[in-house]
């Protein structure tokens, strides 16, 4: 898009290593042959092409140095890997199908202009990359642009993506019922606990090539759960179903609300990761109950229906029980291990919700 600010953001000729060489770098490196994909990158838009009898999900989410990752301490191929996997941990959550990812990125001049800023951003490609082409998803388009600030400049990453689910099929938070059963995929905590260690170093965590699964990097290269949303999805399994990428207790909260049900969760039905485990007792059931960003899926199911141990390799547990709204009663409760009931507060991720610090020396 062409900016009104000036002349320095005004199109320039083709070089290697400025927006227009990027896009031809993207266009490339993401060519793709998905049929679902009528006009990909190249032109002002995409055309997409939906399957029949199916309704289109669109989702977004931004990737914010400072807020999402920090450059000293996340390697580029993860900052790439985790921009995609939030969002198709969305489509995942209502049972869609990808059709097609955009990427709007704003990047610092240094990222194109010097050589360890074009080795970060060619890294950054190369983790969205492998998430994408694991789940056959085609980058159809997005938008380039420097980010103001000169040294100081930030990378900002905003995403789209774009899936199908059978007219009337996708998975809402809203349709649980008191009686119905609670299960997570996976494992919880993992995330918060891999992010304490790697904020703990001074140095950036190596990208260890080998290991980019959930198992061994929870945080850095979590795997959205899209093959057990399609499942649950096509089998009509779940009443309810949705991420809990801002935390268990947060995003549990939503389910109940848009549902109209309590929930009771079982402290020792949870499945903690083996990085939560390693923590004390109450840490490992904070980070398993607020920790967030473990991209899991929590769903509500009847508790008549017989669920699988593991569905599409995932294993599933069963966490607690929704119960019919009561007055005075607390939206969620754990129960202890010893029998006693205590109120469950959201405490996941909530932006805005901290007060603003005021600096010391207000600035001029
Ligand atoms: P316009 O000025 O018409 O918006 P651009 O020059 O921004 O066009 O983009 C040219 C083409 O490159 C478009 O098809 C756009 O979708 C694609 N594109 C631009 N930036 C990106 C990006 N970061 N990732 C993927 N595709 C991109
Ligand atoms: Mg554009």
């Amino acid at each position: 898009m062409l900016t009104v600010y000036a002349a320095i953001s005004m199109k320039k000729p083709s070089h290697p290593f400025g927006e227009l060489g990027l896009i031809e770098q993207i266009r490339r490196d993401f060519a793709t042959s998905s049929s679902a994909v009528k006009l990909g990158i190249g032109d002002d838009c995409a055309i997409l092409r939906p399957p029949p009898g199916c309704e289109v999900l669109v989702t977004t989410d931004f990737t914010l140095e400072g807020r999402h990752f920090r450059r000293d301490s996340h390697p580029p191929e993860s900052v790439g890997h985790r921009c995609l996997a939030r969002g198709l941990s969305d489509l995942a959550a209502m049972g869609a199908t990808p059709i097609a990812a955009f990427l709007s990125l704003a990047l610092p001049s240094t990222m194109l202009a010097e050589s360890a800023g074009r080795t970060w951003t060619k890294s950054f490609f190369n983790g969205l990359r492998a998430l994408a082409e694991l789940h056959s998803v085609p980058l159809a388009g997005g938008d380039t642009s420097e980010s103001p600030g000169g040294r100081s400049a930030l990378i900002l990453a905003d995403i789209v993506l774009i899936g199908s689910a059978p007219k009337g099929k996708a998975l809402r938070r809203s349709g649980a019922s008191p009686g119905d059963a609670l299960y997570v995929t996976g494992q919880l905590g993992g995330a918060a606990a891999e992010l304490a260690t790697m904020l703990k170093r001074r140095r950036r965590t190596p990208n260890n090539k080998a290991a980019k699964t959930t198992e061994d990097h929870p945080h850095m290269f979590p795997e959205p759960r899209l093959d057990v949303g399609e499942a649950l999805q096509r089998r009509g399994l779940a009443t309810a179903c949705l991420d809990i990428s801002d935390g268990l207790s947060t995003d549990l909260a939503h389910l109940c609300r848009a549902s109209g049900v309590n929930a009771e969760i079982e402290q020792e039905a949870l499945p903690i990761h083996p990085f939560a485990g390693k923590l004390d007792a109450p840490a490992a059931l904070h980070a398993a109950l607020h920790g967030g960003e473990d991209y899991e899926l929590l769903f509500a199911a009847p508790s008549s229906v017989r669920l699988p141990s593991s569905l599409a390799g995932v294993p599933l547990t069963r966490i607690g029980t929704l119960k019919a709204r009561r007055a005075g009663h607390p939206l969620m409760t754990l129960l202890a291990p010893d029998g006693s009931h205590t109120e469950l507060k959201p405490g996941g991720w909530e932006h805005f919700s901290k007060p603003v610090r005021t600096p010391k020396k207000p600035p001029r």
